[in-house]
């Protein structure tokens, strides 16, 4: 992708949340825009970098420890958010990698992340409509895995979802903020490129769009 198009693409999803932040009167401030740069190599990520993003998303540990150490090295201020699932024989080297972690889901993840001995900031990851395919703990389990996570000082910044695909993703958005409200945990990753709007107005934190700026993944 040439750099006009990637930094135009930036600047729409940046107004986007500006939009739907004046709309829900949050502060812009409040929204971490993540890029989810996923199956994007360096010369698709840079023109990124050289517009001025920072915060980047990967879902994968190898991937990220491939492609993120010299690109680090030349934008040290560079912040990386974990967003897929992760097994907990690598969780050291994600907390190596990675400044924070989206898909904390299960007590043995807790446990291996703290015997990192890092302290990487955690999002718990809820998997709303329980669906067997998905990772996320059930929300009947949250209360007790966030004790834990707080129990074994973890930092932890907050709830993370991905809604049902093809439907709409409101209520699923909805429902994250007041488990949130209920928990008394401030962060909401929620919201992808076909919705991060939505989430916005919804009270998300963190959203994680890759599509709507690196362009659609090769499949
Ligand atoms: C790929 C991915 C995204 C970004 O999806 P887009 O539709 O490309 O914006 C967000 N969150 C997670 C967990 C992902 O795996």
């Amino acid at each position: 992708m040439d750099i006009a198009s990637a930094q135009e693409r930036l600047a729409t999803v940046r107004e986007g949340i500006a939009r739907a932040a004046r709309l829900a009167r949050r502060e812009r401030e409040e929204i971490t825009l993540i890029a989810v740069s996923k199956t994007q190599d360096a010369d698709a990520i840079r023109p990124l970098l050289e517009g001025g993003h920072r915060v980047f998303g990967e879902n994968r540990v190898q991937e990220a420890a491939d492609k993120w150490p010299p690109l680090k090295a030349e934008f040290p201020d560079v912040r990386l958010h974990l967003i897929g699932q992760l097994q907990s024989n690598k969780a050291g080297q994600a907390a190596g990698l990675f400044d924070t972690v989206h898909s904390v889901d299960r007590p043995s993840l807790v446990e291996a992340l703290a015997r990192t001995g890092r302290s990487a900031e955690c999002f718990l990851q809820v998997n709303l409509a329980e669906e067997a395919q998905k990772g996320g703990c059930p929300p009947g389990d949250l209360p007790d895995l966030l004790n834990q996570a707080r129990n074994a000082g973890l930092p932890v910044l907050g709830l993370m979802c991905i809604p049902p695909d093809g439907i709409e993703p409101a209520p699923w958005f909805a429902l994250l903020a007041e488990l949130g409200r209920r928990h008394g945990v401030a962060g909401l990753s929620m919201g992808m490129s076909g919705d991060y709007e939505t989430a916005v107005m919804l009270g998300a934190t963190h959203v994680r769009v890759g599509a709507a700026l690196f362009g659609a993944r090769p499949v």
